[in-house]
């Protein structure tokens, strides 16, 4: 091996949250490189990449990475009847996940950092200073970078920090499977300009279905489900068949066909950092199992952490001790909330009487809320609007 390179801050993983975090330091003027094995961050688009509105605003994101807009939900109820809930404006987005990544690289480019794909960081140690990272490329090159930040920024695999400890509680894992199919222009109407969701253990046991739209002509359809190693799980490719067959989707060709897993631990205790390590995003368990989505938490970790970050490269290294309560204040207390919620919704639902809760709980909102109060419960858990003393009933805890 050469002699290493060097930079301030090396960041494992061209996510949303890598890609953010370097084009926020680059722009203040700090070394930066990124190093991810994909080839091209437009392939791999494994994420459904649903967000509210307040986020695409938030984040300034392009129309061009947008590939829908969606004003409206349908939810397909245990008893197959679909209810609509819309809006007359917009509430969201379904983005191109790889355009989303390539526009945030390109971005971060622009400001300076360094983008090296097709590597991986495959281990490291602390140095004098720093960290010494070694990478590997696709062609199973060495190289050694050394740098006084590295960034564990790789997603549920945390391949730098490793395993949350025991005490920080187990993780929760969902695993999802979709598929991007080609549909008559007739036929992609019908799910136009809402985010679609079959719910009941008749659709996906301990999970959910759905549809997003695309591009005119394009629908994305998964299942998602939450992991339960005391029960037999159904393979999800089975389930999405048999989804896509009741839903008259099944004669679409497939244009691409991924998947992925979210783990994330409910009460996020797990250490932020470990010496010259830090965790961001998904690898810091900012990815929410109710809703399976996590891009605005994975940014919102890189806004928190940016500032701090270049506090600690000035030499005010006890600025990063802000670090874990500032995210998880960010995040907000509902976020616990929610991904308790997700475990009792999910993992209870693959019975008649959970699936007789579900459609009262279905029928309630129909009654009671519209669209706009349906995406801040989803998106922003906004769950006390039933009531805190109610709450529990609301999920079937009681
Ligand atoms: C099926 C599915 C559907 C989803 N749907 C939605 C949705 O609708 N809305 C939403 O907001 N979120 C959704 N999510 C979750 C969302 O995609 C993640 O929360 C988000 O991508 C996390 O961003 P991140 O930057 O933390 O990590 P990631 O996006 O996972 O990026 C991690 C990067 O690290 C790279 N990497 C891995 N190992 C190494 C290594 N050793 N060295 C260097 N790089 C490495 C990977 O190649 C990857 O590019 C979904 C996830 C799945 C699996």
């Amino acid at each position: 091996m050469s002699e290493p390179q060097t930079c301030e801050v090396l960041i494992a993983g061209a996510g949303p949250a890598g890609l953010l975090l370097a084009r926020r330091l680059a722009q203040a003027g700090v070394s930066v490189v990124v190093v991810d094995p994909l080839q091209d961050l437009r392939q791999a688009a494994f994420s459904s990449a649903a967000l509210p509105l307040s986020a695409v605003t938030a984040f300034q994101l392009p129309a061009h990475v947008q590939a829908a807009r969606w004003r409206g939900w349908q939810l397909h109820g245990p008893d197959d009847t679909p209810r609509h809930w819309m809006a007359d404006h917009d509430l969201g987005a379904v983005l191109d996940f790889g355009a989303l990544r390539q526009w945030l690289a390109e971005q971060a480019v622009a400001a300076g950092a360094r983008l090296q794909l097709g590597w991986a960081v495959r281990g490291w140690h602390t140095a004098s200073g720093g960290a010494i990272a070694s990478l590997r490329g696709a062609g199973g090159q060495e190289q050694a970078v050394e740098c006084r930040w590295l960034v564990d920024a790789t997603g549920q695999r945390r391949a730098l920090l490793g395993e949350p400890p025991a005490a920080a509680g187990a993780l929760v894992a969902g695993a999802g499977v979709e598929w991007l199919i080609q549909v008559p222009q007739a036929q992609w109407q019908p799910w136009a300009q809402r985010l679609s969701f079959m719910l009941g253990s008749q659709w996906v046991p301990q999970g959910y279905g759905w549809v997003f739209p695309m591009q005119p002509g394009q629908l994305k359809i998964g299942v998602c489900r939450l992991h339960d190693a005391r029960r037999e799980q159904p393979p999800l490719h089975q389930l999405l068949r048999q989804l896509q067959h009741r839903l008259d989707l099944a004669t679409a060709p497939v244009l691409d066909r991924h998947g992925g897993l979210i783990r994330s631990t409910i009460r996020r205790r797990e250490p932020h950092q470990r010496g010259p390590l830090l965790g961001l995003g998904d690898a810091v368990s900012t990815g929410n199992l109710l809703g399976g989505e996590g891009i605005r938490h994975a940014m919102a970790s890189s806004d928190v952490l940016a500032p701090l970050l270049l506090e600690a490269l000035g030499g005010k290294l006890e600025a990063l001790r802000g670090y874990a309560p500032m995210l998880r204040r960010r995040l907000g207390w509902r976020w616990s909330l929610s991904g308790r919620l997700a475990r009792r919704t999910w993992l209870g639902l693959h019975n008649s009487a959970a699936d007789q809760r579900l459609a009262r709980l279905l029928e309630g909102l129909q009654q009671k809320s519209s669209a706009e109060e349906l995406s801040a419960l989803l998106f922003h858990y906004r769950f006390e609007r039933y009531g805190l003393k109610a709450l529990p009933y609301v999920l079937g805890w009681r």
